[in-house]
């Protein structure tokens, strides 16, 4: 574990030039293992870095929008390549910046850097159609074309992955960035700029600026040059977002979930608890795209709530760098907070509590944001365990006596993000994958992880309905399109 004594502080990068925030404030990131562990010192920044950050991605675009694809390519290769170099290193701060295990964390460094070098590929042959018309004398087709300056905001619990998926298609496809990463993560985010500056990004294309939200959020949306906001995080601030911004500037949000998991009559217990503990608690229920909901059919539900809690006490909880560890600290105060009101709010609207749900606060424990996996039965669907996003390690059993009650009450939620159902029957699963409203849609899987290479996004609640993160079509939020006829 890497352990340093020297608090380092960090800098905003405007213009190709690492700068401290006019505002001459900063604030810390903190250790959510041990609280007395400052992982760095960052910028508090203002209006007026946000202003001058725009400035210079303006100042930067034409030239970039021209600099030829393979040249654009290169750098992120580049980037990528220095990531691959110091995963170790960037794996062990991202651990201790937002908690979860160093494997996974390396496992997300490495990942962002597949998703630069995908988009290098990708993103040279993203082109227009042709078009055959009825005039022999004439061409028709699309082209394809950046839109500009684009604002990349972020949350912490993916906090390199996700603004790898954004930055790179954004870069690739000519336009330049100004990004923004959660409060909570900004010392991953700044190792992304940094690849990307040691790669030999021009100056002014990529531009980073720390600070709350409430003092930068509405400039890096509401601001006339901004074409594009790419934004990953809650419902709540996708909606004031989407709202604020203007009618020229593009939006692409993807935020909460409530995704269920149905288990079927038919279903392998054994790997439906498996899948559920993974869906669940991995990451300690802090994943988008994390299983909250069970709904398990009557004839199995005793068998398989007695696997589910089996594994589930199986698993052990503590710090990120420990051997054997599944469940670390929550990300955050405000997310041990949060968790524990919701386990509250399950116990008092008659749910019962079969498994953990306390926080943990003797020994290392103490230190840090940690609270025990928490499983409900006799859930109904009206309960606010079952309808609102938590965002932590619980999970609501739901009974159901057929398929299409679980089906009722699995579409009954204002979230679409992911879903997945467990059962052998193959009729009953295409069925399920026709039926449910989601935009990830899984049989036998969990209902966690997505490709690099294929469209991710949510229904309803759960993203606005307009461009797909991820893979190829990840590339068309950032272009707009030209339809061009030459007669000739
Ligand atoms: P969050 O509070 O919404 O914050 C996300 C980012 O947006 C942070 O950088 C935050 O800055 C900024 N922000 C917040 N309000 C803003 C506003 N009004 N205007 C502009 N920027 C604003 O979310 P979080 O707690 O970081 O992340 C958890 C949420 O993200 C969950 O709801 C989860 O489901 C969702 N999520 C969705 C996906 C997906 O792909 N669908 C993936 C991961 C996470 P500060 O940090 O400075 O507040």
């Amino acid at each position: 574990m890497l352990l340093t004594t020297k608090v380092e502080t960090f800098h905003n990068f405007i213009g190709g030039k690492w700068i401290e925030s006019g505002s001459s404030k900063t604030f810390q990131s903190v250790n959510p293992a041990n609280q007395e562990d400052i992982v760095g010192v960052f910028q508090a920044s203002n209006e007026q870095d946000v202003q001058q950050a725009i400035e210079a991605a303006c100042q930067a675009f034409p030239k970039w929008a021209e600099t030829a694809p393979s040249k654009r390519a290169a750098i992120l290769n580049k980037a990528a390549a220095i990531l691959e170099e110091n995963v170790e290193k960037l794996a062990e701060e991202l651990t201790r910046e937002e908690g979860k295990h160093v494997t996974d964390a390396k496992n997300e460094v490495l990942r962002s850097a597949q998703t630069l070098r995908y988009y290098a590929v990708e993103g040279q042959s993203f082109t227009g159609e042709t078009f055959p018309n009825d005039d022999p004398n004439m061409k028709v087709s699309t082209e394809r074309e950046p839109l500009g300056v684009v604002s990349v905001i972020t949350p912490w619990n993916f906090p390199i992955s996700i603004p790898a998926r954004k930055i790179a298609p954004a870069l690739i496809t000519g336009n330049t960035v100004v990004f923004k990463p959660s409060s909570d993560t900004p010392l991953i985010a700044y190792r992304l700029v940094e690849a990307l500056h040691n790669a030999g990004i021009p100056e002014g294309v990529i531009n980073f600026v720390t600070g709350r939200a409430s003092e930068v959020g509405d400039l890096l949306v509401t601001h006339p040059a901004i074409r594009a906001v790419t934004f990953t995080g809650s419902t709540a601030a996708g909606e004031d977002i989407h709202k604020k911004s203007s009618f020229t500037t593009r939006t692409q949000m993807e935020l909460g979930g409530k995704n269920p998991i149905i288990v079927m009559d038919d279903a392998d217990i054994e790997l439906a608890a498996t899948l559920t503990v993974n869906g669940g608690f991995s990451l300690t229920g802090q994943a988008c795209t994390g299983t909250s909901r069970v709904i398990v059919l009557k004839e199995v539900k005793e068998a398989y709530v007695q696997k589910l809690i089996e594994k589930t006490s199986a698993l052990k909880i503590g710090n990120g760098f420990e051997d054997g560890v599944k469940i670390g600290p929550l990300a955050n105060e405000k997310q041990l907070k949060n968790v524990l009101k919701y386990i509250e709010y399950g116990k008092e609207d008659g749910a019962t509590l079969v498994y953990g749900g306390k926080q943990l606060t003797e020994g290392q424990y103490g230190q840090g944001f940690y609270v025990q996996p928490a499983i409900f039965t006799n859930v109904t669907p009206d309960m606010r365990i079952a309808k609102e996003e938590i965002f932590g390690p619980v999970v609501a059993v739901i009974e159901v006596g057929t398929y299409e009650e679980a089906m009722a009450i699995a579409n009954d939620v204002e979230y679409g993000l992911s879903a997945s159902i467990i059962t052998n029957n193959l009729k009953v699963a295409h069925q399920f994958t026709k039926e449910i409203q989601a935009g990830t849609v899984k049989v036998n899987r969990t209902t966690t992880g997505n490709l690099i290479n294929a469209p991710f996004g949510g229904l309803k609640k759960s993203s606005t309905s307009t461009f797909r993160e991820s893979g190829r079509v990840g590339l068309e939020f950032f272009t707009q399109v030209k339809t061009v006829y030459v007669g000739y």
